[in-house]
């Protein structure tokens, strides 16, 4: 009997070990999966203050040179406010006198991704963080050398990383 009972107890913690092994392979594939951030409304309106909320998952615009960083020159990146991601590096912010900071490139392929926006009666490409979808601002063919493009983005959603404490 007692013997019995011994070897239930062993088949118990191998299967409890195996259903830890399991658990931790779960684990580990979600975080990668989860690389993006995925929140709902309800959570990003607990976690963003009101005109941080209001850009980044309304698709608001700041009123034009309000913003913390249209004349801020240090030198780093500028990260999204939401999630971290990094989205433009200083170095191609130039000034275009519309009131919003603007960059002439993204930092890299993983910074930004585009949508079509047909509001306000016009077309114009949406820009928005590719990691949690939040809205930046818009992305126009009227930006200098060397891409020609101007990304006109709301200071509201951007946070700056100066250069020394980049890893
Ligand atoms: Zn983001």
């Amino acid at each position: 009997m007692n013997k019995l009972f011994f070897t239930a107890f062993l088949i118990s913690i191998f299967i409890n070990s195996c259903a830890q092994d399991s658990h931790n392979n779960e684990l580990r594939i979600s975080e990668k999966v989860t690389l993006r951030m995925v929140k709902t409304d309800e959570e990003y309106k607990k976690i963003l203050p009101d005109d941080v909320y209001y850009v980044a998952r309304e698709e608001g615009t700041e009123r034009p040179f309000t913003g913390q960083y249209v004349d801020f020159k240090a030198d780093g990146v500028f990260t999204c406010r939401v999630c971290g991601n990094p989205l433009f590096d200083s170095k191609t912010k130039f000034k275009s006198g519309t009131g919003w900071p603007s960059f002439y490139d993204y930092s890299s392929s993983e910074s930004l991704k585009e949508e079509e926006d047909n509001k306000l009666g016009m077309t114009r490409t949406e820009v928005e963080c590719k990691r949690c979808d939040s809205h930046l601002g818009h992305v126009f063919n009227d930006g200098p050398n060397p891409t020609g493009l101007r990304y006109c983005i709301n200071s509201v959603v951007l946070d700056f990383v100066p250069r020394e404490k980049i890893e």
